[in-house]
């Protein structure tokens, strides 16, 4: 029975669940934008260049053909000079939240390209030696990036209640910046100064090859983390468990 085409795709892998003895479920962000899952049967088997291809954050050509339920990816290859992570605690726990929030900003068989290149690039600037601090600016800077493709983007330029522009306070579920008499009605609202008022345009504004060069003070880049993962649940009112896990590194 015909289930229409097979897909080749360059994808990046954004999880993996066992499945049988030596098989896996993988979730892929395809080029087109577009969240794929696959069965891909025998990727446990040690050693394959298969198995290479659909492990987790790994960047991959892949052929998808309709299944029954899910697709089967019938073949998996990395792609030449594609980051290769570091197996290391913080590094893989941001890509772990940066995994986590393009899951959940994607619809099943919908996408946009952008959001495809937005992933590949974040995950080669993890790929790069990072300290806790600058992985905690790429993973806020993409967080705020994704979302503000997606058609959620902070306001921080004028108050979101009222349209002043002397903003001194932030607030997630308002949707960004407030002046100190709008903030005065929101109970969650925080300070805001000029300083991280700052450093959030530079999140959005700024490549991550900058982010990733910048000084930045350790505590405002956990602020970052923070604030960007609030944001995220805001607006997709949604747990974000591994985002929120890196967030408290
Ligand atoms: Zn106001």
């Amino acid at each position: 029975m015909a289930r229409g085409p097979a897909k080749r795709t360059e994808a990046v892998v954004l999880d993996t669940t066992k499945l049988a003895e030596r098989d896996l479920i993988v979730t892929l962000l395809a080029e087109d934008g577009v969240l794929e899952r696959a069965v891909a049967k025998g990727a446990r088997k040690g050693g394959s260049r298969f198995g290479a291809a659909c492990e987790l954050y790994r960047t991959s050509d892949v052929l998808l053909a309709p299944g029954r339920s899910l697709s089967i990816m019938t073949d998996a290859r990395l792609v030449e000079g594609a980051p290769i992570l570091r197996q290391d605690f913080e590094v893989l726990a941001a890509a772990a939240a940066i995994a986590d929030c393009v899951k959940a900003v994607s619809l099943e068989g919908e996408g946009e390209a952008i959001a495809y290149a937005l992933v590949r690039r974040a995950y080669e600037m993890l790929a790069e030696p990072l300290d806790l601090a600058h992985l905690q600016l790429i993973v806020a800077a993409f967080a705020f990036k994704l979302l503000a493709l997606l058609g959620w983007r902070v306001e921080l330029d004028a108050c979101v209640g009222c349209g002043s522009e002397d903003v001194r306070w932030f607030d997630s579920l308002s949707g960004g910046a407030l002046c100190s008499d709008c903030a005065a009605r929101v109970e969650s609202a925080e300070l805001l100064g000029e300083h991280r008022r700052s450093w959030l345009r530079a999140l959005l504004l700024c490549p991550f090859q900058e982010l990733a060069t910048s000084p930045v003070a350790p505590e405002d880049a956990a602020w970052m983390a923070r604030l960007s993962l609030d944001w995220s649940r805001a607006q997709l009112d949604m747990g974000l468990k591994s985002f929120a896990f890196f967030s408290n590194l």
